[in-house]
Parts: structure tokens; C-alpha cells; sequence
């Protein structure tokens, strides 16, 4: 299992490379609990008794694949409150962690109180670089400080129906206690945003 970081500005930590497919193990539906792999291992599940997607850890191997995102480092890094891209701690003073997101300022009065987060924060160096450097924020990112960033639960593939017509149905994102998470097979953890301001990055 290679554990390694990366560097800033060059292939983000929680970027899945070619060589890391998910592995698919059989799906299963008990009714009235939720999913379960027919062959389940007890690191399948979070603490939550969420089910987690298998996906091999290679990082570092094949390509780096942008627009996937690896599950074991996802969680890990928001979790442990890491750097989503380079894996070291993400920056956090008296005013809050510190995230940069897409800057989605007219979404809602007040954004991004309450912002379902699925990724990971940031350290400043990398929000620096990732400002510039990543495709989907390129100048329209906003540096947030965030006091209260408590897990809410999981984002992943929602299945529907049982026995051979159990079929995922599309993505969704369900608190850790909902019955609904007991169906959905978890890619990415989530963290709701509260008690945030905004910074900048001209430090
Ligand atoms: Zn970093």
C-alpha cells in the first residue's frame, strides 16, 4: 500500500490515478438493513456502519485521473482534517479551518452557511497554488475560514430495489444516521460548513 503525498500544485492527495480501480465485490441488499457485500470485511464499514466503496491504494501509479476522486483518501483527509492536496494538515487559526471552494457566492444568501462539503480543506500554500493552477476553481475560487465543520455523513451511489433488481439508481448524500445512507454505497465523507468567513489568500 503506498501512503505517499503529493506535491503542491501538482496531483492533488485525494486524485485517484489509473492504476486504483474500485474493485467490485458483490452488492447485496438485506431488506429492512441496507446494503452489504456478499464477502464483507469489517474495514467495508465506517463507524457509523456506513459501506464504503473498495478501492485499490496505488497512488502514484498510472495516470492521475482529475476528475475521480480517491474514497480511502477523501476520508482520511477530511477526517483527520488534511490538506486535500497535499495530504499534510490544512491551515487552521483562531478565525477557523481553511477551505477554498468554488466560489458559489449567489447560491443562497449567506453562502456557504450550511454548505454540504465533500472536499477535503486546505493548507495555504496548496490553496495558493490550486487557486491558479486547478481547472474548475481557476479564478473563481474564495478562501473560507470554517469553525464548525462536523461530519454529516456520506456521498455516494444510491441503490434501490432487491435481490437481482437491486441497481444504483444515481447519487446521493445522506446523514450517517439516516436510513437512506444504509442504501447508499459511500464514496466521499461530507462535512457541513457553519460559523465561516471569508479570507483571503493574499497573505
Ligand atoms: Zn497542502
Amino acid at each position: 500500500m503506498a501512503e505517499v503525498t503529493g506535491r503542491p500544485g501538482v496531483v492533488p492527495y485525494i486524485t485517484a490515478w489509473s492504476a486504483e480501480r474500485s474493485v467490485r465485490p458483490e452488492v447485496v441488499g438485506l431488506p429492512g438493513v441496507g446494503l452489504a457485500y456478499r464477502d464483507e470485511l469489517p474495514y467495508d464499514r465506517d463507524s457509523n456502519g456506513n459501506l464504503w466503496t473498495r478501492m485499490a491504494f496505488q497512488c502514484g501509479c498510472g495516470r492521475p485521473e482529475f476528475g475521480r476522486v480517491h474514497p480511502g483518501r477523501q476520508r482520511r483527509a477530511m477526517r483527520g482534517l488534511l490538506c486535500q492536496v497535499c495530504g499534510g494538515p490544512a491551515d487552521r487559526t483562531a478565525a477557523g479551518v481553511l477551505w477554498l471552494l468554488k466560489d458559489d457566492r449567489g447560491d443562497w444568501p449567506g453562502w456557504p452557511e450550511g454548505l454540504a462539503a465533500t472536499h477535503p480543506p486546505a493548507c495555504v500554500p496548496c490553496a495558493r497554488a490550486a487557486d491558479r493552477l486547478c481547472p474548475h476553481l481557476r479564478g473563481g475560487s474564495v478562501a473560507v475560514r470554517v469553525r464548525d465543520f462536523r461530519v454529516r455523513g456520506v456521498y455516494g451511489a444510491l441503490y434501490q430495489g432487491a435481490g437481482p433488481s437491486l441497481r444504483s439508481t444515481g447519487s446521493a448524500i445522506a446523514a450517517a444516521d439516516d436510513r437512506l445512507a444504509r442504501w447508499i454505497l459511500a464514496a466521499q465523507m461530507v462535512r457541513v460548513l457553519s460559523d465561516c468567513s471569508f479570507a483571503t489568500l493574499d497573505w
